[in-house]
C-alpha cells in the first residue's frame, strides 16, 4: 500500500488506508467521514489496489456525477507514475448520452434515456454489420479498423485519459468511443462509473458482463455516499404528468388513434380521462374544493398523499370496467409503444414512445408495495402540469449489490450520523464506521452564527424586519470584505424573495448568481469567472447559489478564489407531503424520523458549503450561518461560535490572516 501511495501521507490518511485495508481484508462493509479536501479518493485507491493487485481482484468505483470521475483518474495517474506498475490500469464510463457519437450530431438522439439510446445503438450497429453504408459508421469502423482501435487503447492504457479526453481522441479518429471503451473495461483494474452503472440492475448486469467477473471479485468504493439514499429513492420513484399524457395524445395522434382492450376505448379517449382523473385528484387533494366549486389554493401548498388504488378505482369507475379490462388496456399500451419503438428506429429516429412508457408507469403504479412507497399527487408548476407520483421510500430497495460484492467502501465529507446511513441502505449493524477529524490546522477555519434572524417561515412572515436584516449583514459583509464570498440560500424561492425586493443592487461587489436551470456550461463559465476574481488584487466577488446544488456540492475553491462563507438560514427540506411521508416511515422504522430526514440532510447541506473554504492545509475561511436556530446542529458543527458583532469577527480572523501571512 505505501509503495502505492504517491505523496507523503498525513497521520489520518495512514489511518484511513489501514482501516480499509483491514475491511477489504475481511470483506466488511466500511462507512466513513472525513472532510472535504483531506484525501479520501487517494487513500481509498492506493489501499484497494494494493489488495486487487494481490488477490485478482478489481475496483468498481462510482461517483454521482461525471464531473467526479476526474479526480479518481487523475489519482490513478499519480499512483501509476509513482509505482510504475502496468497492470494499474483504469477506465472511467459514462453512458450512450456523452460518449455517443453519432447522439453528438442530434439533439433529439442526445436527449435519450438509457434505454432509449441502447436500442437505438443496436439497430444501428444491426445495420452497420448487415448493410453496407448503412447504420453507425464509427462502429463500421471499429469493426474493420483494427489496428486503428489497438493504437487508441495502447494510448489509454498508458495515458489514462479521462472519459472526456478518450471520447475526443475517438471522434478525431472516427471511432466509437463507447465500444472500445467496453473492451478496455475487460481488462481494466478500475473502472470508474456514475452510480447508475452499479444500482440500475439491467446496465448492471452489463457492466460485469464486460468486465468477466462475478461479484465476489469486486472491491466496491461509493464515493460522496451522502447522496446515494436520495439517488436510489429517485431511481425506484415513478410518475406520469399531464403532459406526458399529452405527449401520448400528440403520439396516438401521429400513429392512427389505435384502440385498447378490444375496442373498448381509443387511446386519445383513454389518455382523455386520464389527464381529467389527474386535474381531479390535484384539485381535491392539493387545492381542496369549497362549497359551490371553488378551489381553496394555498400557495405553500404543492402535493398531496392520495389514497393507494384512487387512480385505478376512479379508472375503472368511469371506463364502467374491471381490473382485467385495465391489465388488458395496459399490456396493448405497451405492445403499441413497442410498434411505435421499433418504426422510429428503423426511421433512424430515437425510439421512444410515450404510450409504451405509460403502460410500463400503469404497470408499475398497480403493482407496488405499498409499505415501501407513497402515491402522490404533486402540482409545482402552478398548475400548468400535475402530475401523479409514486415515491420510494426505503432506498435499501436497490442495494442487495452490496451484500454480493467482495466488499464495499463508503465514504463522504458530510455522512454524520452514520448509523442514518448505514440503515437507510439497510447494511449490517456489524458495518464498520470511522469519522476521522479534519487534518487542516483548526485555526484556519472559523465558523460563527448570529442570534437576530432566521429563514423560520412563521417568523419571516410575522416580522417583517427580518429579510432586510438578514440583508444587511449580507451586504456588510460582501462590501466590508474584498475577498470572494459565496452567499448560499436554503432554496431557490428564498434567493429570489431577496432578488425580488431589490436588495442585490446594494452589493458593491462584482456579483454572479446561480440561475435553476442553467445549463452546466454557463454555470462553469461563471464559476470559472467568479474564481478569477479571487486573485487578491481588490477584484474580488460575490457568488449568490443554494445549498445543496451542483456549486455548494461539488466544486472547489482554492486558496483565495473562496474566503467567506454565508449561510442565509438553514436549509431544512420544505414540509411537503412526500417529506412528511417519508419522515413517517422512518420513524416507523428506527424512531428517528426528525433526526434522519430533517436534522442531518440540513447539517450536510450547510456543510458541504461551509467545505468549500478550506481544501489544503494552507487555506483559511470564515463561514457565517446566519440564523438562530443555528445552535440546533452543534452535535454536526461543532466548533460554531455566536457572534455579537460579526463584522468585528470576521475582521479579526481576517487580521490574524494578515500576520501569519507576513
Ligand atoms: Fe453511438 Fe457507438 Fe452505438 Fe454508434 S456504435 S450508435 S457511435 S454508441
Amino acid at each position: 500500500m505505501a509503495e502505492l501511495f504517491p505523496y507523503f501521507p498525513r497521520q489520518n490518511q495512514n489511518e484511513i488506508m489501514e482501516e480499509i485495508t483491514d475491511a477489504i481484508r475481511h470483506k466488511r462493509q466500511f462507512i466513513f467521514e472525513s472532510g472535504t479536501g483531506s484525501g479520501k479518493t487517494i487513500c481509498v485507491l492506493s489501499a484497494a489496489l494494493a489488495y486487487a493487485l494481490d488477490n485478482h481482484k478489481k475496483i468498481i468505483y462510482t461517483t454521482r456525477t461525471n464531473a467526479q470521475q476526474q479526480q479518481v483518474i487523475h489519482e490513478l495517474r499519480a499512483i501509476q507514475k509513482k509505482s510504475n506498475d502496468k497492470r494499474i490500469y483504469g477506465v472511467g464510463m459514462q453512458g450512450r448520452g456523452n460518449m455517443c457519437l453519432l447522439a453528438r450530431e442530434n439533439q433529439e438522439i442526445q436527449n435519450g434515456n438509457a434505454e432509449e439510446l441502447s436500442r437505438f445503438c443496436s439497430y444501428q450497429k444491426k445495420l452497420a454489420v448487415s448493410e453496407k453504408r448503412k447504420g453507425c459508421r464509427y462502429y463500421h469502423d471499429f469493426l474493420g479498423e483494427k489496428d486503428r482501435v489497438g493504437t487508441i487503447m495502447e494510448w489509454a492504457q498508458k495515458h489514462l485519459p479521462t472519459a472526456e479526453e478518450f471520447t475526443e481522441a475517438c471522434e478525431k479518429q472516427a471511432l466509437c468511443p463507447y465500444e472500445i471503451n467496453k473492451l478496455m473495461v475487460h481488462n481494466a483494474l478500475v473502472v470508474i462509473v456514475p452510480y447508475v452503472y452499479v444500482f440500475d440492475k439491467t446496465i448492471r448486469i452489463k457492466l460485469f458482463d464486460w468486465l468477466s467477473i462475478s461479484e465476489d471479485d469486486v472491491i466496491l468504493i461509493i464515493d460522496e455516499a451522502h447522496n446515494l439514499p436520495d439517488y436510489l429513492r429517485e431511481l425506484f420513484s415513478a410518475e406520469l404528468s399531464t403532459w406526458m399524457l399529452n405527449s401520448c395524445l400528440l403520439e396516438a395522434d401521429q400513429f392512427g388513434d389505435p384502440s385498447l382492450a378490444d375496442g373498448r376505448i381509443s387511446v386519445s379517449a383513454f389518455c382523455k380521462e386520464l389527464m381529467d382523473i389527474v386535474n381531479v385528484l390535484r384539485d381535491t387533494y392539493v387545492y381542496g374544493v369549497l362549497e359551490g366549486g371553488i378551489r381553496s389554493i394555498n400557495p405553500e401548498k404543492n402535493d398531496a398523499l392520495i389514497p393507494s388504488h384512487e387512480l385505478e378505482v376512479e379508472i375503472l369507475s368511469r371506463l364502467k370496467t374491471t381490473s382485467k379490462t385495465l391489465r388488458d388496456i395496459i399490456s396493448d399500451l405497451y405492445a403499441y409503444g413497442e410498434k411505435i419503438q421499433e418504426y422510429k428506429q428503423k426511421d433512424g429516429k430515437l425510439p421512444r414512445s410515450y404510450l409504451h412508457n405509460l403502460g410500463v408507469f400503469l404497470g408499475f403504479w398497480t403493482s407496488i408495495e405499498m409499505d415501501q412507497y407513497i402515491k402522490l399527487v404533486v402540482d409545482t408548476g402552478q398548475g400548468k402540469n400535475p402530475r401523479v407520483e409514486a415515491y420510494c421510500l426505503d432506498p435499501s430497495m436497490g442495494t442487495d449489490i452490496l451484500k454480493e460484492v467482495h466488499c464495499s467502501i463508503h465514504m463522504s465529507g458530510t455522512l454524520e450520523p452514520l448509523d442514518e446511513y448505514r440503515d437507510s441502505l439497510g447494511l449490517p449493524l456489524e458495518t464498520r464506521m470511522a469519522i476521522y477529524p479534519s487534518p487542516f490546522p483548526p485555526e484556519n477555519r472559523k465558523i460563527f452564527f448570529v442570534c437576530d434572524v432566521t429563514t423560520q417561515y412563521n417568523e419571516l412572515t410575522k416580522d417583517r424586519t427580518i429579510v432586510p436584516q438578514m440583508w444587511k449583514y449580507v451586504s456588510d459583509i460582501c462590501n466590508k470584505f474584498e475577498k470572494n464570498t459565496m452567499v448560499s440560500f436554503p432554496s431557490y424561492n428564498t434567493l429570489a424573495i431577496f432578488q425580488r425586493n431589490g436588495y442585490f443592487a446594494e452589493i458593491q461587489r462584482c456579483l454572479y448568481i446561480e440561475e435553476q436551470h442553467m445549463s452546466q456550461s454557463d454555470l462553469m463559465e461563471l464559476v470559472s469567472e467568479f474564481k478569477s476574481c479571487g486573485d487578491g488584487n481588490g477584484n474580488s466577488a460575490a457568488l449568490f447559489t443554494v445549498m445543496g446544488g451542483r456549486i455548494s456540492e461539488g466544486m472547489d475553491f482554492p486558496a483565495e478564489q473562496l474566503e467567506i462563507a454565508v449561510i442565509v438560514g438553514i436549509p431544512y427540506p420544505k414540509p411537503t407531503a412526500r417529506q412528511r411521508g417519508l419522515q413517517n416511515y422512518y420513524d416507523q422504522k428506527f424512531g428517528k424520523g426528525w433526526e434522519y430526514t430533517v436534522q442531518a440532510p440540513a447539517a450536510r447541506k450547510m456543510l458541504q458549503a461551509i467545505g468549500r473554504l478550506i481544501r489544503n492545509e494552507n487555506d483559511r475561511g470564515v463561514a457565517v450561518i446566519l440564523d438562530k436556530r443555528a445552535p440546533r446542529f452543534h452535535q454536526y458543527i461543532k466548533e460554531m461560535r455566536e457572534s455579537k458583532d460579526i463584522l468585528r469577527d470576521i475582521s479579526r480572523f481576517m487580521n490574524q490572516q494578515g500576520s501569519s501571512n507576513s
